[in-house]
């Protein structure tokens, strides 16, 4: 049994999947939806302002911190299953979503083993890999409305896009998703999620932190082709540099500040804009205001 965890005034570098950023007025780790509702609620009336992170793999704040709450998810991770239906709770990895779904024989969520997020952040960005994307298997959420109503939004509200959903729109917290996966072959599965596992640690440079890929991938294109092939590989601004091994992720190196790695992002950014006409947008969500 877990229980509510407050900080005051606390650095999110150890929070957060880059190791970088400031500190935060509040960080708050509720562990029910209950409590995570209540301290949504209570920040609101406290006009604090306030963002909900699930394992923060896919933001980056700035070093100024940001001034107001952040409620990380992780500590609500239930996982159920009714027959093909598999719900998990807002934070809920989705490595033990896949997981918990392979034990029961359940295909579908097998490109999600090894994404380092929950389901909250997943769903937000629709996050994706080899060939595989959470909106082909999702039915429904339970989410909360800015006026903390409870509503249903089901796969066609969600208006799920390519590393996007409504939920960058609107302001929905994601309290708990249904996703609709079918019956499979355990042994099946499991190979499938073996492989995806081998190719991360082969392909991306899991040694170092970092947000995975940094920019969205261009049409009809690749992100890390067009860095390398502007011979950005291995560049670097104070203790961030552009990954050898995967030029598509930024990592930090050394110690890096988050102002270190938002200039390479944006440096990286207009070096490939000048060399290749293509306009990176990144992935990683960045706080740049307190
Ligand atoms: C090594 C590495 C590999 C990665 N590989 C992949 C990959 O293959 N594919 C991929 O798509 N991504 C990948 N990522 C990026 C990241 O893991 C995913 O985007 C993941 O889905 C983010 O989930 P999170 O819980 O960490 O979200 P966070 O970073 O905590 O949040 C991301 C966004 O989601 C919002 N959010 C979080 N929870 C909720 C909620 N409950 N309700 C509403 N909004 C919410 C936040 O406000 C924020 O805007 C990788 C990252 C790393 C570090």
């Amino acid at each position: 049994m877990t229980s509510f965890t407050f900080f005051e005034n606390s650095s999110l570098a150890p929070h957060c999947s880059m190791k970088a950023g400031g500190n935060a007025k509040y960080i708050c780790i509720p562990s029910s939806i209950g409590e995570l509702s209540a301290v949504i609620a209570y920040m609101r009336d406290k006009n604090e302002k306030l963002i909900v992170l699930g394992n923060a793999s896919n933001i980056l704040f700035s070093d100024e911190g940001f001034d107001g709450a952040v409620i990380f998810t992780s500590k609500i991770n239930d996982i159920n299953t009714d027959g093909c239906i598999v719900t998990a709770a807002c934070g809920a990895a989705l490595s033990s979503v896949a997981v918990f779904a392979a034990k029961h024989s359940l295909s579908g969520l097998e490109f999600a083993y090894g994404i380092p997020g929950t389901v909250g952040g997943g769903v937000f960005m629709n996050a994706g890999a080899y060939c595989g994307e959470l909106c082909d298997c999702f039915k429904e959420a339970v989410c909360l409305t800015p006026d903390l109503r409870e509503i249903v939004l089901t796969k066609e509200d969600m208006s799920f896009s390519y590393r996007k959903s409504v939920l960058s729109d609107n302001g929905y917290i994601l309290l708990k998703a249904a996703f609709e996966l079918k019956k499979g072959n355990y042994d099946e599965i499991k190979t499938k999620m073996d492989t995806c596992i081998c190719l991360r640690k082969e392909k991306q440079p899991l040694e170092y932190p970092s947000c995975g890929s940094t920019f969205k991938r261009p049409v009809g294109n690749y992100a890390g082709a067009l860095i390398e092939q502007c011979g950005l590989k291995g560049s670097s601004i104070g203790g961030a540099a552009v990954s050898e091994k995967h030029a598509g992720f930024i990592i930090n190196k050394d110690n890096a500040t988050a102002n270190d790695i938002i200039k390479l992002i944006d440096y990286v950014s207009e070096l490939v804009y000048e060399k290749t006409g293509v306009r990176l947008e990144p992935e990683v969500r960045i706080i740049r205001e307190k």
